[in-house]
C-alpha cells in the first residue's frame, strides 16, 4: 500500500517511507543539477587541489567551471596510464586524488590487451551505495508487492590480483559484492535474494552458479524477479539449468548436496536449506526433459514479474531469445554504471528495452558531453543540463577519484529531460566491432587476431584475402564467427583440418585478457570458429553493397556483419567450418 499523500513524489506515490526519502532524493538532485554539478566539481577540485596532476594545470586555486575548462584538457586512458601505472607500482603521492587510491577496479574495456585500471577510493563505495539504493523505490512505483517475495538474481564474483605496489585489482561488482555495503546489508523486505552470500562469494564459477540455480529451484514459487548484470549472464544461468537440470532434481529429491559442491561454507548453508523434495524434484525433471523450452522461466518460476538484466547496447542481441525463455515477460533494464564512475538509473524501468532512457543523477560526479558526429574540430563540450534532445555526445566525467575530463568512450542520445536533468538513450561504445559478454573487440585487436592466425598458412603458401566478422549469440554461451576467403597458391598442399583448427585457437591466444578471461573462467564465450568462403565471396559482398547504393570508390569490406541478407550470403558459400580446439591461456595476473 502506497504512504501517505503527504510523502508523494511527482515520480508517483512511494511504496514506504524508505522509498519517499528515495524519490525526494531523486527529485531534489535532478531539480538542482545545475547547482549540484556546479557542488560536485568544485568539492572535487578543492580536495585535490594539491594533487600532482591538478598542480600540473595551474589552476591556482580555482574550483569554477570556466577556469578547470580552459586548463584541463580532455583525455582518454592512455593519456593518464602512466600515474596510474605509478600508483599502481606503489606510488604513495597525492598523484591524482588527495583520498588514498584503495583499489583498483578492473574495467571490461582494455588498454594493449589488459584490462584498464580504474583507480577508486573509499568513498565511492557510498556512491555507488546510494545509487543502489534508489533503485527498488523507482520500481516499486511501477510492479507492486516486491516485498512479498524475493529475487532470483546470478551474481558473481571474478578473481582479483595485486598490483606490483600491493593494491587490489578486481571487477567493480566483485569489489561491491565483497563489501560490507553487500554482506552486512540490513534486511530489506524489498530486496531478499534466494542466492545466500555464500554462494555469491564463492570463486568457483562452478559451485557458485549450481547453488545459486539450486536455492532458486527449491523458492521457485517466492521468486518475483529474476535476474542477472547483463542478459548474456541470465542466458548463461538458462544453459546451465538444461545442462545440469538432472543433478539439481536428484539433489532435490535426495536432500543431498552433489558432492562436486565442496565449498564449506556453501555445503554448511546448504544443510540448513536443502531437504528431500520428491514434488519438487518431479516438477524440475518433467519441466526440464521437455524438447521445447520455450517460456521455461515463467514455468518453473511463476510468479515472476520481470526479468532485471540490461539488454540496452551491446546486450540488445540477446532480447529475441530472452523474450523465448522468458516467455514474454518484460525486461527491466535499471542502471548505467562504469568501473569509473555510475553514472545514473532508468526512471521508466518497465518501459519497452528500444525506449530504455538513463538519467545521470549529478550527484554521482562532474558530467561533460562531448559533441558527436558535427564534424567540428575542436570539439564541443555541454555541462549536464545544456545538452539537446536529439543530439548525440560522448561522455566526459571527472570524478572524485581522480580522473580529469576523461573520456569513457560511450555515445549517448538525448531523449529528453526529468526536471532539468537529462536522459539519454545509450547508442554504442566507440569502436566495438564484436561483444559476447562483457568482451569488446575492436577492429585494431581483430586485424592482429587474423594476421597472427594467417602466419601459420604461409607454410601451406596460402594467405588470407579477405575477412569479415560476426557475433553469433544464436548459440549459448555466444561465439565469434570469423569468415575467411582464402587463396591457396599451391592447390596440391592446402592447409589442413588440423591447422585451420589451430588458426582458431591462434586468433583467441591474440584476443585481449577480457575476452580470454570470458573463454577460460565465466566459460560465457564459446570457441571462436572460423567459416572458410568460396573464392569471390567478398566480390558478391561487394556488388551486393554496391546494387544497395554503396559508391564502388568507397567501398570497404566490413569487418564486422549483422545484416541478414549479408549473412545469408555469407553462409551459403561457406565451404568449410573450424572452431578452436582448446581454451587460449588466461591467467588473474596481467601479461604486462
Ligand atoms: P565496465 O567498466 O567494465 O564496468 O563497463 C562499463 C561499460 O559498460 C559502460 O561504459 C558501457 O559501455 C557499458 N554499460 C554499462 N551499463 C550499461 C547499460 N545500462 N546499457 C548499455 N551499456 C552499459
Amino acid at each position: 500500500m502506497a504512504v501517505d499523500s503527504a510523502l508523494s513524489s511527482p515520480l508517483g506515490p512511494p511504496a514506504c517511507e524508505k522509498d519517499a526519502k528515495a524519490l525526494q532524493f531523486i527529485e531534489e538532485t535532478t531539480r538542482n543539477a545545475d547547482a549540484v554539478q556546479e557542488k560536485v566539481l568544485a568539492e572535487i577540485l578543492t580536495r585535490n587541489a594539491n594533487t600532482e596532476y591538478l598542480k600540473r594545470f595551474k589552476l591556482g586555486g580555482a574550483t569554477d567551471r570556466t577556469a578547470f575548462k580552459s586548463k584541463l584538457p580532455v583525455i582518454t586512458y592512455e593519456d593518464v596510464q602512466p600515474e596510474i601505472q605509478r600508483i599502481a607500482n606503489g606510488d604513495r603521492s597525492a598523484i591524482l586524488s588527495a583520498h588514498p587510491i584503495s583499489e583498483f577496479l578492473t574495467s571490461s574495456g582494455t588498454s594493449a590487451g589488459e584490462r584498464k585500471l580504474m583507480p577508486t577510493i573509499k568513498e565511492e563505495q557510498d556512491r555507488r551505495q546510494l545509487l543502489y539504493s534508489l533503485l527498488m523505490p523507482v520500481m516499486n512505483l511501477y510492479v507492486p508487492g516486491l516485498d512479498k517475495g524475493k529475487g532470483l538474481y546470478f551474481l558473481f564474483v571474478k578473481s582479483e590480483t595485486r598490483t606490483p605496489g600491493g593494491l587490489v585489482a578486481r571487477p567493480v561488482l566483485t569489489s561491491y559484492y565483497k563489501s560490507d555495503h553487500f554482506k552486512t546489508r540490513p534486511f530489506d523486505p524489498y530486496n531478499v535474494y534466494t542466492s545466500p552470500n555464500e554462494a555469491i562469494l564463492c570463486p568457483d564459477s562452478f559451485q557458485s552458479m549450481y547453488t545459486q540455480m539450486l536455492c532458486g529451484l527449491i523458492e521457485r514459487n517466492q521468486v518475483l524477479r529474476l535476474g542477472a548484470v547483463f542478459a548474456s549472464g541470465l542466458l548463461r544461468a538458462i544453459r546451465f539449468l538444461q545442462l545440469h537440470w538432472s543433478q539439481l532434481s536428484h539433489d532435490i529429491r535426495t536432500g543431498t548436496l552433489n558432492p562436486k559442491i565442496t565449498d564449506p561454507a556453501i555445503r554448511e548453508y546448504m544443510a540448513t536449506v536443502l531437504k528431500p523434495d520428491q514434488e519438487l524434484a518431479c516438477f524440475v525433471s518433467q519441466e526440464c526433459c521437455k524438447e521445447n523450452w520455450e517460456g521455461i522461466i515463467t514455468r518453473i518460476w511463476p510468479n515472476t514479474k520481470y526479468l532485471d538484466v540490461i539488454v540496452t547496447g551491446a546486450m540488445a542481441q540477446y532480447i529475441p531469445t530472452l523474450n523465448y525463455y522468458g516467455g514474454g515477460l518484460p525486461l527491466a533494464c535499471t542502471m548505467y554504471a562504469s568501473s569509473e564512475c555510475y553514472f545514473g538509473l532508468n526512471l521508466n524501468p518497465m518501459c519497452k528495452p528500444s525506449e530504455v532512457s538513463y538519467t545521470i543523477m549529478p550527484n554521482m560526479a562532474y558530467f561533460e558531453f562531448m559533441e558527436h558526429g558535427t564534424g567540428e574540430s575542436p570539439a564541443k563540450l555541454l555541462d549536464l543540463v545544456d545538452v539537446e534532445v536529439g543530439k548525440e555526445y560522448e561522455l566526459v566525467i571527472t570524478t572524485y577519484a581522480g580522473l580529469y575530463r576523461y573520456r569513457v568512450g560511450d555515445i549517448l542520445r538525448v531523449t529528453g529531460f526529468h526536471n532539468s536533468a537529462p536522459q539519454f538513450h545509450f547508442v554504442r561504445r566507440k569502436n566495438v566491432l564484436l561483444s559476447i559478454d562483457s568482451d569488446k573487440t575492436d577492429e585494431a585487436e581483430l586485424q592482429n587476431a587474423v594476421e597472427n592466425a594467417s602466419r601459420l598458412l604461409a607454410e601451406f603458401n596460402t594467405s588470407v584475402v579477405e575477412y569479415t566478422s560476426y557475433a553469433d549469440t544464436k548459440t549459448i554461451p555466444g561465439h565469434y564467427v570469423i569468415y575467411w576467403e582464402l587463396l591457396m597458391k599451391d592447390p596440391s598442399n592446402p592447409p589442413s583440418e588440423e591447422v585451420l583448427n589451430r588458426c582458431c585457437l591462434e586468433m583467441e591466444e591474440s584476443l585481449n585478457s577480457v575476452y580470454r578471461q570470458g573463454r577460460v573462467a565465466d566459460n560465457s564465450i564459446g570457441p571462436l570458429e572460423i567459416r572458410v568462403v568460396r573464392n569471390g565471396t567478398f566480390e558478391e559482398l561487394m556488388d551486393y553493397a554496391i546494387s544497395r547504393g554503396a559508391s564502388i570508390n568507397q567501398y570497404k569490406v566490413p569487418r564486422c556483419v549483422n545484416f541478414t541478407p549479408i549473412m545469408e550470403l555469407l553462409d551459403s558459400r561457406v565451404v568449410s567450418a573450424h572452431f578452436s580446439p582448446s581454451l587460449p591461456r588466461w591467467t588473474p595476473e596481467r601479461r604486462r
